[in-house]
């Protein structure tokens, strides 16, 4: 474990506001393992505190008055969340009794501060306490190798959680199931980089080293496991971020109509995009605890038929952005009128939809026509599609499921961990990087040295997800995102 050489921290844990409890919590920094933090419970308790055992304790204001009543849990380094030695005060949620509670424990370090430091120990750092930054006990069990960064960025996940699927999914990442399998990777790597250094260091022995050592088929299996991550981690993304669903069609063939039917049908969480006033383009419903942005493009006109106002241009702009980042397209037509023509616009829109998202056609208003629902499976080149009415909420089910689907929903199937987008960016610059390993392990033993240092930057991009390579403004972006006092 590294030595904590920073100052004390202190924060209120709990949300502003008021509650039956609410929690202070420090963290001493470099003060962890010394008498000075026995002085400063003592100080502030009027007792000792036995690790991790609550003690009833009344904390008193400078004059002695009592503030408040209630449980003190001392947590001694390493055991603690951060690493350090670490005190919680579990009293009443108030936000004056806890803002005074905070001001009591400065008052108390500048008073053991002030009683003289344990000479015998090495020099304490500089500054006596501050407030902590927001997700710094965190970023402190980070640095303190309590926890690696998927593990870290999951514990905000899993506060920010909105379905069982995403607390479960968050879990699973903060119990290190996510960074298990990107160690195995980057176990793998290191042993196929070892090979090939040795053979690097030996180059009097280097017969066809790629043949003797298999390093072909090694990497195959490298590349199958991080494919396999790949997925695993896309599905965790979406259970985080959720799948963005565009809506196109002709005026009238119903999108608007679908949206709802899809909507209420569930609990539904209909929210606009934050920021518009105009055109509620784009609304987010959830389908088992899965976030859908589903985005009406109704709201855009692409031909520009009259002035915009700023209004308008802020809402069209956003729902462009919400197009490029679109999962599934679904493409709505009559089915009175079952030409499927597009929509002059249609082509437009799709042109900016990625190559990777999925796409439906949906044949609305089957009740007119007496059609039954059902999904047709795509062949030659007709896409696959689907015949509902949205007024009869006819198949409403069969396209629900076919979300969640593409999704990589599955009713029973093992909680995937959850992830992010700063990850899949990582695995596939890992995956990049053993292209061009392969690339040049065909070119035979003599471009091993290029071989080997591909490896070694895959192994890098990997790195990054754990924090094992990682750059401090990232640090300052991940934890910057988290409340106060985690
Ligand atoms: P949008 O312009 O594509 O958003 O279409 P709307 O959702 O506004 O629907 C246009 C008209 O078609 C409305 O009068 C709807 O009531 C009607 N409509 C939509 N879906 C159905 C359907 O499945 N069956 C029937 N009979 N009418 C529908």
């Amino acid at each position: 474990m590294t030595i904590a050489r920073d100052e004390p921290i202190v924060a209120i844990a709990t949300p502003a506001g008021r509650g039956g409890i609410g929690v202070v919590r420090l963290s001493f920094g470099a003060w962890s393992g010394r008498p000075i933090v026995a002085r400063f419970h003592a100080a502030l308790t009027g007792t000792t505190l036995a690790p991790r055992h609550a003690t009833l304790v009344s904390i008193a204001n400078r004059d002695g008055a009592v503030i408040d009543r209630g449980l003190a849990l001392a947590f001694p380094a390493p055991h603690s969340y951060t690493g350090e030695d670490v005190l919680e005060l579990q009293m009443h949620g108030g936000p004056a009794v806890l803002q005074l509670l905070v001001t009591r424990c400065f008052e108390v370090v500048d008073d053991v501060i002030d009683e003289g430091i344990d000479d015998s120990a090495p020099p304490m750092p500089t500054g006596r306490m501050r407030l902590a930054r927001p997700g710094e006990f965190t970023e402190r069990a980070f640095l303190n190798d309590k926890l690696d960064l998927a593990q870290a960025e999951a514990v905000a996940d899993l506060i920010e959680a909105g379905s069982e699927a995403a607390v479960l999914g968050a879990q699973a990442s903060l119990s290190g199931r996510f960074s298990d399998e990107v160690h195995a990777l980057v176990a793998e790597l290191t042993t196929l980089r070892a090979l090939v250094e040795a053979t690097l260091d030996f180059p009097e022995e280097e017969i066809d080293f790629l043949e003797q050592s298999d390093a072909r088929g090694r990497l195959s299996a490298i590349d199958d496991a991080l494919a396999t991550l790949m997925a695993r981690a896309q599905r965790g993304a979406l259970l985080r971020e959720g799948l963005t669903v565009v809506l196109i069609g002709r005026p009238n063939v119903g999108k608007s109509s679908l949206l709802n039917a899809l909507a209420e049908s569930e609990v539904a969480i209909v929210t606009p995009i934050a920021g518009t006033t105009r055109d509620r383009v784009e609304q987010t419903i959830r389908l088992e605890g899965i976030a859908l942005h589903v985005v009406d493009t109704a709201g855009i006109r692409v031909l520009g038929e009259g002035p915009e106002d700023v209004v308008e241009r802020v809402g069209i702009a956003r729902t462009w952005e919400a197009i490029e980042r679109a999962h599934v397209v679904l493409h709505l037509v009559d089915a009175t009128a079952m030409q499927a023509d597009e929509h002059p616009d249609d082509a437009l829109i799709v042109e900016r939809v990625p190559a990777h998202a999925a796409r439906r056609t949906i044949v609305n208003k089957i009740d007119l026509v007496g059609d039954t629902a059902r999904i047709e499976p795509a062949r030659d080149d007709i896409e696959e599609r689907l015949y509902v009415s949205a007024k009869t909420g006819d198949g409403i089910d069969l396209l629900r499921h076919e979300l969640l689907a593409i999704a990589g929903w599955q009713p029973e199937g093992e909680t995937s961990f959850i992830a992010r987008e700063r990850h899949l960016v990582a695995l596939r610059d890992a995956g990049r990087h053993l292209e061009a390993a392969r690339g040049h392990a065909d070119q035979g033993d003599r471009q091993l040295d290029l071989f080997a240092e591909e490896l070694r930057l895959a192994q890098n991009a990997l790195g990054t997800i754990t924090g094992a390579f990682t750059a401090d403004d990232l640090l300052g972006e991940i934890f910057g995102k988290f409340c106060i006092g985690k």
